[in-house]
């Protein structure tokens, strides 16, 4: 069975609303699986999910804002009492927060510094720089031989193109549509517009492109998403909901 299954545990940004909790995205194949970013509730959005939690390889952290690690003390916590305790993956400049982190409620974990062509579970791991905070890292996974990129929070990267491009599976920071820029200055800078994004998604000639992040704070629909994407991009595009479940 060379089936890879992607799980949308969240897909909202900083400011959750009622329809989205922060994003998160679970992946899994038969060797196990893997948990990209760890907001909040992340035990009963993996039941939710039907990810029994001690198949959990690893999570990945990538970077140090509150709406992307704060579920880490929570998860490790839950998962005590079944001894399982997956390795903790993040970019090198987040160790010495992620470990005070987890000191101040006793807890501890295997943090290993994100590098290329790491192996866990059947899972080759890169990573690449994001437009986002000084350590902000994306990472591309390869399985089942296929490629699935996960941006996490990030404005356009144009030096990333290159890595996004043959992808199976983009999932892309994209916060709000671009008339909000004006209200948001993180627009395009360290976040990216729906406009933005359908560029980026046709340069890299993605296969199908997975928009993620949306802001709660302003008010826009998925359709002016999808509209504004279409404006320069005409490959598949997919808006997940929370809770939206793919396979590859
Ligand atoms: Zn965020
Ligand atoms: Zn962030």
């Amino acid at each position: 069975m060379n089936r890879t299954d992607i799980f949308f545990l969240g897909t909202g940004a900083a400011e959750p609303d009622a329809g989205r909790d922060n994003t998160a995205v679970a992946l899994r194949s038969s060797a196990g699986a893997v948990l990209l970013d760890c907001p909040g509730s992340p035990m009963h959005k993996l039941a939710r999910m039907n990810i029994p939690p001690e198949t959990l390889g690893c999570v990945y952290i990538s970077h140090g804002h509150p709406d992307h690690i704060y579920g880490l003390p929570s998860l490790l916590h839950s998962l005590e009492p079944s001894g399982s305790s997956p390795e903790i993956i993040l970019p090198e400049g987040l160790l010495p927060m992620a470990r005070k982190l987890l000191e101040l409620f006793g807890l501890e974990a295997d943090f290993i510094p994100a590098s290329t062509g790491m192996r866990i579970l059947d899972m080759k791991m890169d990573f690449f720089k994001t437009r986002h905070t000084a350590d902000s890292h994306g990472i591309i996974i390869n399985v089942n031989g296929k490629k699935i990129v996960f941006t996490s929070d990030t404005g356009p990267i144009p030096e990333a193109y290159s890595v996004f491009r043959g992808a199976e599976m983009l999932i892309h920071d994209c916060l709000a549509p671009s008339r909000f820029s004006a209200e948001c200055e993180a627009l395009d800078k360290t976040h990216t517009s729906s406009l933005a994004l359908g560029k980026i998604a046709a340069e890299a000639s993605v296969k199908k492109l997975i928009p993620a992040h949306f802001s709660g704070r302003f008010d826009f629909s998925t359709e002016e998403i999808k509209t504004e994407i279409r404006r320069n991009f005409s490959g598949k595009v997919l808006i997940p909901q929370d809770l939206t479940a793919l396979s590859l």
